[in-house]
């Protein structure tokens, strides 16, 4: 069922997203290939690479946007737990159960409370704006291919920028335009620099600490608690597994494949409840 978030916040931020992206296209297509590249072979392909790469971001942000990020369900009835210590239970796969207090539940290893979802997520890794949703097990292979995508068009529209203002007309036969199209070209060549570079700093920011945050699995605290099979050193590519699921790692960037395998890993239910 998808879902989405009455946050302000989040929604501003989605909207942004989108007006980001069209910008971007609007420029790119009207303002550098229609502008610099009339009669050249170049114009279609720089046309269709770049939307299929708008078009990927949009699927993934979708997905990400959409798709539950691993919300724990809520018990059918609340446990009453005001003369219960909320101690932690040990589960039989080694990771920690605990009490969300504001849930009024339990909840599996790794879970969190998110503020804005009010709700308890599966390894929740934070709440992005972006996406208006929490980050979680479910979706963050999406939200990883939305950073990856929308990476590749900030490096490739200041590559489309810098090759229009140094071959001004690619094809060799191309009439002086106008100052006032001159200068329309420079504005927006600005602008959607600075917009690249903006982004294109912000998501290898993020990217970065998304992959060390999978790349080394655990907090330090948890390094210190867990022993055993569960926990340890695994390869990086297995780490990578967990967040994008079981295809091929090629298959990893594609935002139509199936959402990470690893839903069942974990029973939704505490596996001993105290009396
Ligand atoms: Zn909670
Ligand atoms: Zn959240």
């Amino acid at each position: 069922m998808p879902i989405f978030r009455s946050d302000p916040c989040g929604i501003v931020c989605v909207i942004l997203t989108y007006v980001a992206l069209f910008y971007s296209d609007y420029v790119v297509i009207n303002w550098i290939v229609l502008q610099t590249m009339q009669g050249s072979l170049w114009a279609p392909c720089h046309v269709v690479v770049f939307n299929t790469l708008i078009f990927l971001a949009i699927m993934a942000h979708v997905r990400a946007v959409f798709s539950d990020p691993g919300i724990v369900p809520l018990p059918r009835s609340r446990i009453d737990f005001s003369d219960m210590h909320a101690g932690k239970i040990e589960a039989e796969d080694g990771g920690e159960w605990s009490v969300c207090a504001r849930c009024e539940m339990y909840r599996p290893p790794r879970a969190h409370h998110c503020r804005v979802c009010q709700r308890c997520i599966r390894r929740m890794d934070h709440h992005c704006p972006w996406i208006n949703n929490c980050v979680g097990e479910w979706n963050q292979k999406y939200f990883l291919q939305f950073l990856v995508f929308v990476g590749m068009l900030c490096l490739y529209s200041l590559f489309l920028i810098a090759t229009s203002w140094i071959h001004p007309c690619s094809s060799g036969h191309c009439k002086p335009p106008p100052m006032m199209i001159k200068q329309a070209r420079l504005m927006h060549s600005v602008i959607l620099s600075m917009e690249s570079i903006l982004f294109g700093l912000f998501v290898s920011a993020i990217l970065c600490d998304q992959l060390q945050a999978i790349f080394s699995d655990e907090t330090a605290v948890e390094q210190v608690k867990r022993q055993g099979p569960y926990r340890g050193h695994r390869p990086k590519l297995a780490l990578m597994g967990e967040v994008c699921g079981k295809s091929h790692p090629l298959l990893w960037l594609l935002p139509c494949s199936s959402a990470p395998t690893s839903h069942s890993s974990i029973s939704p239910h505490p596996p001993i409840l105290p009396v």
